[in-house]
Protein backbone atom coordinates (compact mmCIF):
# COMPACT_ATOMS: atom_id res chain seq x y z
CA UNK A 1 0.00 0.00 0.00
CA UNK A 2 1.33 3.54 -0.96
CA UNK A 3 0.65 7.02 0.80
CA UNK A 4 -2.10 7.43 -2.05
CA UNK A 5 -5.09 5.99 -3.25
CA UNK A 6 -6.07 6.51 -7.04
CA UNK A 7 -9.79 7.26 -7.21
CA UNK A 8 -12.07 7.48 -10.58
CA UNK A 9 -14.11 10.70 -9.71
CA UNK A 10 -16.99 11.72 -11.21
CA UNK A 11 -16.65 15.52 -11.02
CA UNK A 12 -19.73 16.50 -13.58
CA UNK A 13 -22.36 15.06 -16.04
CA UNK A 14 -20.17 12.52 -18.15
CA UNK A 15 -17.21 13.13 -16.67
CA UNK A 16 -14.21 11.36 -14.78
CA UNK A 17 -11.23 12.66 -13.34
CA UNK A 18 -8.52 10.79 -11.63
CA UNK A 19 -7.60 12.09 -8.43
CA UNK A 20 -5.16 10.68 -5.72
CA UNK A 21 -6.67 11.24 -1.98
CA UNK A 22 -4.21 9.58 1.11
CA UNK A 23 -4.57 6.62 2.52
CA UNK A 24 -7.01 7.06 5.39
CA UNK A 25 -6.06 6.88 8.92
CA UNK A 26 -7.77 4.02 10.17
CA UNK A 27 -9.46 4.53 13.37
CA UNK A 28 -10.38 1.24 16.01
CA UNK A 29 -13.75 1.25 14.94
CA UNK A 30 -12.54 1.92 10.83
CA UNK A 31 -11.31 -0.21 8.27
CA UNK A 32 -9.96 -0.61 4.84
CA UNK A 33 -10.68 -2.68 1.83
CA UNK A 34 -8.83 -2.97 -1.04
CA UNK A 35 -11.35 -3.34 -3.87
CA UNK A 36 -10.89 -6.20 -6.10
CA UNK A 37 -14.63 -6.18 -8.05
CA UNK A 38 -17.08 -3.08 -8.66
CA UNK A 39 -20.05 -4.41 -10.87
CA UNK A 40 -21.65 -1.87 -12.65
CA UNK A 41 -25.55 -1.18 -13.51
CA UNK A 42 -27.92 0.83 -14.97
CA UNK A 43 -28.08 2.84 -12.74
CA UNK A 44 -24.69 4.14 -13.00
CA UNK A 45 -25.55 4.86 -16.48
CA UNK A 46 -28.05 7.20 -14.94
CA UNK A 47 -25.60 9.08 -12.32
CA UNK A 48 -23.43 9.65 -14.61
CA UNK A 49 -25.27 10.92 -17.31
CA UNK A 50 -27.01 13.15 -15.10
CA UNK A 51 -25.30 13.32 -11.62
CA UNK A 52 -27.67 14.00 -8.81
CA UNK A 53 -24.72 14.72 -5.92
CA UNK A 54 -22.97 18.04 -7.64
CA UNK A 55 -20.01 17.28 -5.24
CA UNK A 56 -17.31 15.15 -6.91
CA UNK A 57 -18.14 11.52 -6.13
CA UNK A 58 -16.07 8.13 -6.59
CA UNK A 59 -18.93 5.79 -7.75
CA UNK A 60 -19.52 2.17 -7.67
CA UNK A 61 -21.97 1.17 -5.08
CA UNK A 62 -21.46 -2.97 -5.70
CA UNK A 63 -18.40 -3.83 -4.00
CA UNK A 64 -16.48 -7.05 -3.68
CA UNK A 65 -12.78 -6.45 -1.85
CA UNK A 66 -10.43 -7.82 1.03
CA UNK A 67 -9.95 -5.75 4.25
CA UNK A 68 -6.44 -4.94 4.43
CA UNK A 69 -6.82 -3.05 7.74
CA UNK A 70 -9.07 -3.24 10.39
CA UNK A 71 -9.09 -1.48 13.58
CA UNK A 72 -9.34 -3.04 16.75
CA UNK A 73 -13.04 -2.12 17.60
CA UNK A 74 -14.13 -3.01 14.21
CA UNK A 75 -12.99 -6.34 14.17
CA UNK A 76 -14.98 -6.89 17.00
CA UNK A 77 -18.46 -5.28 16.39
CA UNK A 78 -17.96 -6.45 12.74
CA UNK A 79 -16.59 -10.15 13.64
CA UNK A 80 -13.63 -10.10 10.35
CA UNK A 81 -10.37 -9.74 10.16
CA UNK A 82 -7.75 -8.99 7.54
CA UNK A 83 -7.72 -10.57 5.28
CA UNK A 84 -11.44 -11.47 4.68
CA UNK A 85 -13.15 -11.26 1.55
CA UNK A 86 -16.46 -9.20 2.12
CA UNK A 87 -19.15 -7.72 -0.33
CA UNK A 88 -20.14 -4.34 0.65
CA UNK A 89 -23.95 -3.33 0.83
CA UNK A 90 -23.63 0.23 -0.81
CA UNK A 91 -26.22 1.30 2.22
CA UNK A 92 -24.42 3.01 5.27
CA UNK A 93 -27.38 3.11 7.80
CA UNK A 94 -27.87 4.18 11.52
CA UNK A 95 -28.01 0.83 12.91
CA UNK A 96 -30.70 2.16 15.57
CA UNK A 97 -33.63 2.41 13.48
CA UNK A 98 -36.81 0.18 13.02
CA UNK A 99 -35.42 -0.66 9.46
CA UNK A 100 -32.06 -1.44 10.61
CA UNK A 101 -33.28 -3.99 13.43
CA UNK A 102 -35.06 -5.37 10.87
CA UNK A 103 -32.12 -5.89 8.30
CA UNK A 104 -33.77 -3.64 5.82
CA UNK A 105 -31.22 -0.92 5.58
CA UNK A 106 -32.26 0.14 2.22
CA UNK A 107 -34.45 2.13 4.12
CA UNK A 108 -32.87 4.03 6.47
CA UNK A 109 -33.44 7.87 6.87
CA UNK A 110 -29.56 7.70 6.96
CA UNK A 111 -28.25 5.82 3.96
CA UNK A 112 -31.49 7.76 1.60
CA UNK A 113 -29.17 10.49 -0.10
CA UNK A 114 -32.31 11.30 -1.48
CA UNK A 115 -33.85 13.03 1.24
CA UNK A 116 -30.85 13.27 3.56
CA UNK A 117 -27.72 15.64 2.40
CA UNK A 118 -25.26 14.21 4.53
CA UNK A 119 -26.57 10.41 3.81
CA UNK A 120 -23.67 7.94 3.20
CA UNK A 121 -24.08 5.75 0.31
CA UNK A 122 -21.25 3.88 -1.62
CA UNK A 123 -21.00 5.61 -4.95
CA UNK A 124 -23.28 8.42 -4.13
CA UNK A 125 -21.39 10.02 -1.59
CA UNK A 126 -18.92 12.87 -2.02
CA UNK A 127 -15.45 12.27 -1.71
CA UNK A 128 -15.26 15.66 0.06
CA UNK A 129 -17.07 13.78 3.31
CA UNK A 130 -13.69 12.96 5.81
CA UNK A 131 -12.27 9.68 4.58
CA UNK A 132 -12.93 10.19 0.89
CA UNK A 133 -12.79 7.07 -0.12
CA UNK A 134 -16.93 6.04 -0.39
CA UNK A 135 -17.06 4.52 -3.52
CA UNK A 136 -16.16 1.23 -5.42
CA UNK A 137 -14.23 2.88 -8.10
CA UNK A 138 -11.07 3.79 -6.45
CA UNK A 139 -8.22 1.08 -5.58
CA UNK A 140 -9.00 0.86 -1.22
CA UNK A 141 -12.76 1.68 -0.13
CA UNK A 142 -12.83 3.36 3.89
CA UNK A 143 -15.48 0.70 5.96
CA UNK A 144 -16.87 3.09 9.31
CA UNK A 145 -18.23 1.04 12.04
CA UNK A 146 -21.72 1.23 10.50
CA UNK A 147 -20.80 -0.10 7.28
CA UNK A 148 -22.65 -3.22 6.13
CA UNK A 149 -20.42 -6.55 5.39
CA UNK A 150 -21.22 -10.36 4.40
CA UNK A 151 -18.39 -12.60 4.25
CA UNK A 152 -17.82 -14.15 0.83
CA UNK A 153 -18.05 -18.03 0.84
CA UNK A 154 -14.38 -19.87 -0.08
CA UNK A 155 -16.40 -21.33 -3.02
CA UNK A 156 -16.94 -17.73 -4.63
CA UNK A 157 -14.52 -16.22 -6.53
CA UNK A 158 -14.15 -12.45 -6.71
CA UNK A 159 -15.57 -12.44 -10.44
CA UNK A 160 -18.56 -14.45 -9.58
CA UNK A 161 -19.15 -12.49 -5.98
CA UNK A 162 -19.10 -9.08 -8.91
CA UNK A 163 -22.90 -10.11 -9.01
CA UNK A 164 -24.04 -10.63 -5.62
CA UNK A 165 -26.03 -7.47 -6.10
CA UNK A 166 -28.27 -8.23 -9.39
CA UNK A 167 -28.59 -11.50 -7.41
CA UNK A 168 -29.83 -10.43 -4.30
CA UNK A 169 -31.87 -7.60 -5.84
CA UNK A 170 -33.51 -10.97 -7.77
CA UNK A 171 -34.60 -12.65 -4.91
CA UNK A 172 -35.55 -9.31 -2.94
CA UNK A 173 -37.97 -8.60 -5.82
CA UNK A 174 -39.28 -11.57 -7.55
CA UNK A 175 -39.40 -14.14 -4.00
CA UNK A 176 -39.83 -11.46 -0.90
CA UNK A 177 -41.29 -8.81 -3.06
CA UNK A 178 -43.91 -10.43 -5.75
CA UNK A 179 -44.00 -13.64 -3.19
CA UNK A 180 -43.14 -16.13 -6.45
CA UNK A 181 -43.00 -19.15 -5.15
CA UNK A 182 -43.81 -22.91 -5.97
CA UNK A 183 -45.56 -23.16 -8.69
CA UNK A 184 -45.57 -19.72 -9.97
CA UNK A 185 -46.28 -18.42 -13.19
CA UNK A 186 -43.77 -15.60 -14.02
CA UNK A 187 -43.52 -13.10 -16.83
CA UNK A 188 -40.32 -11.42 -16.63
CA UNK A 189 -39.53 -8.23 -18.94
CA UNK A 190 -35.97 -7.43 -19.69
CA UNK A 191 -32.85 -9.99 -20.43
CA UNK A 192 -30.23 -8.00 -18.93
CA UNK A 193 -28.43 -8.68 -15.41
CA UNK A 194 -31.40 -8.18 -13.61
CA UNK A 195 -33.91 -10.00 -15.87
CA UNK A 196 -31.41 -12.94 -15.47
CA UNK A 197 -30.86 -12.72 -11.89
CA UNK A 198 -34.88 -12.66 -11.55
CA UNK A 199 -34.79 -15.87 -13.67
CA UNK A 200 -32.46 -17.41 -11.47
CA UNK A 201 -34.60 -16.74 -8.26
CA UNK A 202 -38.02 -17.72 -9.82
CA UNK A 203 -36.28 -21.20 -10.40
CA UNK A 204 -34.79 -21.97 -7.86
CA UNK A 205 -38.00 -20.90 -5.91
CA UNK A 206 -40.11 -23.47 -7.96
CA UNK A 207 -41.88 -21.59 -10.50
CA UNK A 208 -43.41 -23.75 -12.94
CA UNK A 209 -43.38 -21.01 -15.71
CA UNK A 210 -40.64 -18.21 -16.52
CA UNK A 211 -41.22 -16.29 -19.63
CA UNK A 212 -38.81 -13.64 -20.73
CA UNK A 213 -38.77 -10.99 -22.96
CA UNK A 214 -36.08 -8.75 -24.54
CA UNK A 215 -35.68 -7.31 -28.01
CA UNK A 216 -34.13 -8.54 -31.62
CA UNK A 217 -31.01 -6.88 -30.22
CA UNK A 218 -31.05 -9.75 -27.16
CA UNK A 219 -31.07 -12.61 -28.86
CA UNK A 220 -27.70 -13.74 -27.10
CA UNK A 221 -29.24 -12.62 -23.58
CA UNK A 222 -32.41 -14.62 -24.27
CA UNK A 223 -30.56 -17.37 -25.32
CA UNK A 224 -28.78 -17.03 -21.91
CA UNK A 225 -32.19 -16.75 -20.02
CA UNK A 226 -33.29 -19.66 -21.55
CA UNK A 227 -29.86 -21.75 -20.09
CA UNK A 228 -30.89 -20.09 -16.91
CA UNK A 229 -34.33 -21.62 -16.52
CA UNK A 230 -37.15 -19.91 -18.24
CA UNK A 231 -39.19 -21.92 -20.03
CA UNK A 232 -40.21 -19.74 -22.98
CA UNK A 233 -38.42 -16.49 -24.24
CA UNK A 234 -39.98 -14.06 -26.65
CA UNK A 235 -38.92 -11.19 -28.71
CA UNK A 236 -41.14 -8.50 -28.80
CA UNK A 237 -40.42 -6.84 -32.10
CA UNK A 238 -40.91 -10.34 -33.88
CA UNK A 239 -43.72 -11.28 -31.59
CA UNK A 240 -46.99 -10.22 -30.04
CA UNK A 241 -45.78 -10.62 -26.28
CA UNK A 242 -49.38 -11.13 -24.78
CA UNK A 243 -50.13 -13.09 -27.54
CA UNK A 244 -47.97 -15.22 -26.36
CA UNK A 245 -48.04 -14.83 -22.84
CA UNK A 246 -51.82 -16.06 -23.34
CA UNK A 247 -51.00 -18.90 -25.41
CA UNK A 248 -48.49 -20.42 -23.14
CA UNK A 249 -50.82 -20.01 -20.18
CA UNK A 250 -53.88 -21.12 -22.08
CA UNK A 251 -55.51 -17.76 -21.75
CA UNK A 252 -54.87 -17.22 -18.08
CA UNK A 253 -52.49 -14.85 -18.08
CA UNK A 254 -49.72 -15.20 -15.20
CA UNK A 255 -48.90 -14.58 -11.81
CA UNK A 256 -46.15 -12.14 -11.44
CA UNK A 257 -44.64 -9.56 -14.11
CA UNK A 258 -41.26 -8.32 -13.36
CA UNK A 259 -40.10 -4.92 -15.32
CA UNK A 260 -36.46 -5.05 -15.69
CA UNK A 261 -36.50 -3.05 -18.74
CA UNK A 262 -34.64 0.05 -19.42
CA UNK A 263 -35.99 3.13 -21.45
CA UNK A 264 -38.81 0.81 -22.63
CA UNK A 265 -41.52 3.98 -21.49
CA UNK A 266 -45.00 3.00 -20.62
CA UNK A 267 -45.15 -0.48 -22.81
CA UNK A 268 -43.58 -2.77 -20.39
CA UNK A 269 -46.41 -1.90 -17.52
CA UNK A 270 -49.09 -1.68 -19.73
CA UNK A 271 -47.96 -5.11 -21.20
CA UNK A 272 -47.72 -6.58 -17.75
CA UNK A 273 -51.00 -4.91 -16.59
CA UNK A 274 -52.51 -7.38 -19.29
CA UNK A 275 -50.89 -10.07 -19.28
CA UNK A 276 -51.33 -10.70 -15.20
CA UNK A 277 -54.29 -13.12 -14.39
CA UNK A 278 -57.80 -12.21 -14.21
CA UNK A 279 -57.62 -11.11 -10.75
CA UNK A 280 -54.86 -10.71 -7.77
CA UNK A 281 -51.49 -10.80 -9.51
CA UNK A 282 -49.00 -8.88 -8.96
CA UNK A 283 -47.04 -6.27 -10.89
CA UNK A 284 -43.06 -5.12 -9.80
CA UNK A 285 -42.54 -1.95 -11.26
CA UNK A 286 -39.00 0.30 -11.81
CA UNK A 287 -40.78 3.70 -11.99
CA UNK A 288 -38.16 5.42 -14.33
CA UNK A 289 -40.54 7.77 -15.61
CA UNK A 290 -42.12 10.68 -13.43
CA UNK A 291 -45.33 10.63 -14.91
CA UNK A 292 -47.33 7.97 -16.28
CA UNK A 293 -49.66 9.64 -18.72
CA UNK A 294 -53.55 7.58 -19.30
CA UNK A 295 -52.23 5.20 -16.56
CA UNK A 296 -54.97 2.64 -16.73
CA UNK A 297 -55.98 2.76 -13.13
CA UNK A 298 -59.59 1.53 -13.99
CA UNK A 299 -58.33 -1.98 -15.69
CA UNK A 300 -55.65 -2.20 -12.33
CA UNK A 301 -58.37 -2.00 -9.84
CA UNK A 302 -60.90 -4.39 -11.27
CA UNK A 303 -57.90 -7.22 -11.81
CA UNK A 304 -57.13 -6.45 -7.93
CA UNK A 305 -53.77 -5.65 -8.84
CA UNK A 306 -50.95 -5.34 -6.50
CA UNK A 307 -48.00 -2.51 -7.50
CA UNK A 308 -44.91 -3.55 -6.05
CA UNK A 309 -41.56 -1.00 -6.45
CA UNK A 310 -38.07 -2.74 -7.09
CA UNK A 311 -35.80 -0.68 -4.44
CA UNK A 312 -32.50 -2.27 -3.60
CA UNK A 313 -32.33 -5.67 -1.05
CA UNK A 314 -32.25 -6.79 2.51
CA UNK A 315 -29.42 -8.22 4.77
CA UNK A 316 -31.10 -11.70 3.93
CA UNK A 317 -31.33 -11.28 0.05
CA UNK A 318 -27.26 -10.89 0.01
CA UNK A 319 -26.62 -14.10 2.37
CA UNK A 320 -29.08 -15.57 0.33
CA UNK A 321 -27.44 -14.17 -3.12
CA UNK A 322 -24.05 -15.22 -1.93
CA UNK A 323 -25.37 -19.00 -0.82
CA UNK A 324 -26.47 -19.23 -4.30
CA UNK A 325 -23.76 -18.21 -6.40
CA UNK A 326 -21.71 -20.77 -4.10
CA UNK A 327 -24.07 -23.61 -4.97
CA UNK A 328 -22.74 -22.96 -8.92
CA UNK A 329 -26.30 -24.52 -9.48
CA UNK A 330 -26.45 -22.11 -12.24
CA UNK A 331 -24.21 -21.02 -14.87
CA UNK A 332 -23.78 -17.62 -13.18
CA UNK A 333 -20.52 -16.94 -14.19
CA UNK A 334 -21.91 -16.41 -17.66
CA UNK A 335 -23.53 -13.09 -16.82
CA UNK A 336 -20.04 -11.47 -16.59
CA UNK A 337 -19.17 -10.82 -20.39
CA UNK A 338 -16.88 -7.38 -19.59
CA UNK A 339 -13.73 -6.31 -17.35
CA UNK A 340 -12.38 -3.29 -17.68
CA UNK A 341 -9.47 -1.32 -15.73
CA UNK A 342 -9.66 1.80 -13.42
CA UNK A 343 -8.65 3.65 -16.49
CA UNK A 344 -11.11 2.91 -18.86
CA UNK A 345 -14.06 3.82 -16.03
CA UNK A 346 -16.15 5.72 -18.62
CA UNK A 347 -16.05 3.05 -21.50
CA UNK A 348 -16.90 0.83 -18.61
CA UNK A 349 -20.39 2.67 -17.52
CA UNK A 350 -20.83 3.74 -21.56
CA UNK A 351 -20.37 0.14 -22.53
CA UNK A 352 -23.83 -0.98 -19.58
CA UNK A 353 -25.14 1.97 -21.32
CA UNK A 354 -24.67 0.33 -24.57
CA UNK A 355 -22.12 2.53 -26.15
CA UNK A 356 -19.49 1.22 -27.89
CA UNK A 357 -18.69 -2.76 -26.82
CA UNK A 358 -21.22 -5.35 -27.91
CA UNK A 359 -22.62 -8.67 -25.89
CA UNK A 360 -22.80 -6.61 -22.30
CA UNK A 361 -24.59 -8.62 -19.69
CA UNK A 362 -22.79 -7.52 -16.76
CA UNK A 363 -19.63 -5.38 -16.78
CA UNK A 364 -17.31 -5.32 -13.34
CA UNK A 365 -14.40 -2.71 -12.95
CA UNK A 366 -11.58 -4.47 -11.60
CA UNK A 367 -9.34 -1.24 -10.05
CA UNK A 368 -6.39 -3.42 -10.06
CA UNK A 369 -6.03 -5.30 -13.59
ZN1 LIG B 1 -26.49 -1.17 -8.98
ZN1 LIG C 1 -31.31 3.09 10.37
Amino acid sequence: MGEHVLAAVRTGPGTTEFREYPVPDVPSDGALMKVEVAGICGTDVKMYAHPVVKDPVIMGHENVGVIVKAGDAFSRSQGVVEGDRVFVEHYVPCRRCEWCHLGEYRHCESTDWRTNPDARRYGYTSAENPYHLWGGFAGFMYLPWNAVLHQVPAAVSPDLAGIVTPMSNGIEWALFDAGVGYDSTVLIQGPGQQGLAQTVACKQAGASLIIVTGTTRDAARLELAAALGADHVIDVQREDALERVLDVTRGKGVDVVLDCTAGAGVTPVLLGVDALKRRAGTLLIQGEMAAFPDFPVKKVTEKAITIKSARGHSYRACELALAQLASGRFPLDRLTTHTFGLPDVDRAIRAVGGEGADGVIHVSLLPWA
